[in-house]
């Protein structure tokens, strides 16, 4: 069963999920759709009750709507949150559950992999919606798992933001890095290749041990990662990574990773600006995944793909400069940058 859209906090839009039979439970946020259908990655997670869902989706959701639109995407923003089931079940039938609630939205949400899904769960959803994206790729077409395109945009951003803070490559430099997930992993890969150092931290000991081994990085706690003896920090776990006790620990002096909603507060951006510590925003650095999603559902060639993963590195250096030139965070500047274009499609629809 789906339940009919309910009006929260304007203009988002929330979709209640819950199929007793697959056990479906979750929400679909949908923040804006002023540049195009809301697009975002489906998270699957284990969450205590419905209200941490629902608060993590609408986070989640409207860092879309500011991903989408300083990416250039024609879309807009949303994301889907389920919540993982205690004990055993079905999960494609799980899935194809949830791609029958993407479809009765006829178009309004696109979904994707995010934390938790895989391009066999997508497939499941495929089943019963084509609004959906991150399956496998058909020969030269955009399309698969978005997060080696994630994980190239972040590599490439934190190489134009090292050069813009150290004036340095990425070689001889230390990254500590938070999750060794799909994201993570080859984030770690493209760093040891380019010299860097790693320390790396993940409470999952199967890839964190084996990445280590196979590229040589010193593994250390997941409560010692933000404070580890490194240049860079690189978040890509879960959001939040970035509150004011572990911003005063942090001995890094720039923040650049994959993990969406990486600041626990706006105020954090301020702190860290003060301390001197560079910051690199999330979903500016993060887009490779979207911008793949987007071509997909789009029909694009992969060389798309490739063209506008290439544009983030440069977008990442221009408001690193921008905000010292202005004395303001860039965590704020794009958010401003992101506003204008979203009232700017507003104000042309309307
Ligand atoms: P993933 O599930 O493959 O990996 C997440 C990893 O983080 C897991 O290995 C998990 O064990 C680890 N982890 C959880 N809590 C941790 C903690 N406290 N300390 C250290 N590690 C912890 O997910 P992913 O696809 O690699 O995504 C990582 C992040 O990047 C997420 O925030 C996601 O929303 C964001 N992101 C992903 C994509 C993509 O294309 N996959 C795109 C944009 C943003």
């Amino acid at each position: 069963m789906v339940s009919r859209p309910t009006r929260l906090t304007p203009p988002l839009e929330c979709v209640r999920l819950l199929d007793r039979d697959s056990g479906l439970d979750g929400v679909i946020a949908i923040h804006s759709t002023a540049l195009g259908p809301g697009a975002g990655g489906c998270r699957f997670w284990s969450y205590p009750d419905l209200d941490h869902a629902l608060a993590d989706a609408v986070r989640l959701a409207e860092g879309m709507s500011y991903k989408n639109a300083l990416a250039g995407l024609p879309l807009g923003g949303a994301k889907a949150v389920l919540r993982k089931p205690e004990g055993d079940f079905d999960r494609a039938a799980l899935f194809r559950a949830f791609g029958r609630a993407v479809e009765h939205l006829g178009g309004l949400y696109v979904t994707a992999e995010d934390v938790g899904t895989s391009v066999a769960d997508m497939q499941d959803v495929a089943s019963a919606t084509r609004h959906v994206a991150g399956l496998p790729p058909i020969e030269g077409r955009a399309g698969g798992d978005p997060s080696p395109w994630t994980a190239r945009g972040v590599f490439e951003a934190m190489q134009a933001a090292a050069r813009f803070t150290f004036d340095s490559d990425l070689a001889g430099l230390t990254v500590a890095v938070q999750g060794t997930g799909n994201v993570g992993a080859e984030l770690c890969r493209r760093l040891a290749d380019a010299g860097a150092r790693l320390v790396i931290a993940d409470p999952s000991p199967v890839r964190r041990d084996r990445l280590a081994a196979i590229l040589g990085a010193t593994v250390v706690g997941v409560d010692q990662i933000a404070s580890a003896q490194a240049e860079i920090f690189a978040p890509c776990a879960l959001g939040g990574a970035l509150t004011p006790e572990s911003v005063r620990q942090m001995k890094a002096r720039l923040v650049c990773g994959a993990a969406n909603n990486q600041l626990a507060s706006p105020a954090v951006a301020d702190l860290m600006m003060h301390r001197g510590i560079a910051y690199a925003p999330d979903y500016v650095v993060n887009a490779g995944g979207i911008i793949s999603v987007s071509a997909e559902y789009l029909g694009e060639d992969e060389s798309d793909v490739g063209g506008r993963v290439a544009e983030i590195a440069p977008r990442v250096a221009a408001l690193l400069d921008r905000a010292v030139r202005e004395g303001r965070s860039p965590a704020m500047l794009a958010d401003e940058m992101a506003e204008e274009i979203i009232a700017n499609a507003q104000r042309l629809a309307a």
